[in-house]
């Protein structure tokens, strides 16, 4: 065993369809600049996406010329729901729908595969914990955030004193399940939207892709009859709509200004709760044309309501390296797991 200065740890993002892979060493320096990526197989079930996690874990030592006597620690995170110790939601998963996952200990599996102890974040919180960690550096720990990432769902998570909260069953940092108000968001005549998790106005409901699809688009194509997007089928027309949105469509604008609104009063929320020192964004909007994410920043940052003595501390940025922060977030948990183990 090399003396612990020169130990790493390996961050693993597990996908639906891709592990996403990293290192990082004890001082903090990730040696892998890309997104290293290998198929995840999680549809074949545990059994060929441990073995293709475990492949994926030596693939990236390989890279990066490091043995894997070298390894303190691994991180790995996946999409949720899980517990905070990385089983697998009894009830089944989006992304894990073949009937082994129900129950199945991930995190447990590939550590005894391995022999070196993992750590487990479900990918909203990995990510949110990055994001952090890019933004706060050697001072993370002085500090506390809240990330708002949108995809397909409206994932994220909470960091307090550098440190993600996981909660008492995994479940912390639901951002896109907290109901936020709708009076003042929502147009005239607009239905109060519905969320696949069964509440209706929550976060979700309104700043995700699905919300898009489902909510917002079938909406506001009312309000623009003959609109390009009108008569195409809906998912594909809720993915188009950040181009038009670029581009100033003014359809594309009503939906972006009430997914900057829904992140803002959630935003607020979390202000009266937590009080962080920086809140981000992340989501497809980061690899939007500059001008657009800075005006969609500009719009979440004026949907939220601090106090004055918050307004001007507050940091309002947006989540950088979105491709690798799952694997990057996981690396610097494992990291810190490593370094607050007391050496014998
Ligand atoms: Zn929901």
């Amino acid at each position: 065993m090399r003396a612990a200065e020169e130990s790493v740890v390996v961050g693993l993002d597990v996908g639906g369809t891709s592990n996403n892979a990293t290192v990082l060493d004890m001082r903090g320096r990730f040696l892998v600049d890309r997104l290293v990526e290998s198929p995840s197989r999680v549809r074949e079930g545990p059994e060929v996406a441990v073995a293709a996690a475990v492949r994926a874990i030596h693939d990236i030592l390989a890279l990066t010329d490091t043995p894997m006597t070298a390894v303190a620690a691994v991180g790995l995170d996946t999409p949720g729901p899980a517990s905070a110790n990385g089983v697998i939601s009894s009830k089944g998963a989006t992304n894990f729908l073949h009937p082994g996952w129900a129950g199945f200990d991930f995190r447990g599996a590939v550590e005894s595969q391995l022999g070196v102890p993992v750590s487990y974040l479900n990918d909203g919180n990995a990510a949110a914990l990055y994001a952090h960690y890019a933004h706060y550096g050697d001072a993370a720990e002085r500090y506390s955030s809240v990330s708002a990432i949108v995809g397909t769902g409206l994932g994220g998570g909470v960091v307090h004193a550098g440190r993600v909260v996981t909660g008492a069953a995994g479940m912390a940092g639901e951002l896109g399940h907290v109901h936020i108000p709708m009076a003042g968001l929502l147009a005239d005549g607009q239905p109060v939207p519905a969320c696949n998790c069964g509440f209706s106005a929550d976060a979700e409901s309104i700043a995700s892709l699905t919300a898009i699809e489902k909510n917002l688009l079938p909406y506001w194509l009312t309000q623009f009859p003959g609109h390009d997007l009108a008569g195409m089928d809906l998912a594909k027309a809720a993915k188009l709509v950040r181009a038009y949105g670029e581009a100033g469509d003014p359809l594309a604008l009503k939906v972006f200004e009430q997914q900057a609104a829904a992140l803002g009063r959630l935003f607020t929320i979390a202000a009266n709760v937590l009080d962080p020192s920086a809140y981000f964004v992340g989501g497809g909007v980061v690899e939007a044309a500059p001008h657009f994410r800075r005006w969609f920043l500009e719009q979440v940052r004026a949907n939220t309501v601090l106090r004055d003595e918050q307004v001007a501390a507050a940091v309002f940025a947006l989540v950088p390296d979105l491709d690798m922060a799952g694997a990057r977030g996981a690396a610097v948990a494992a990291r810190d797991a490593v370094l607050s183990t007391p050496r014998p």
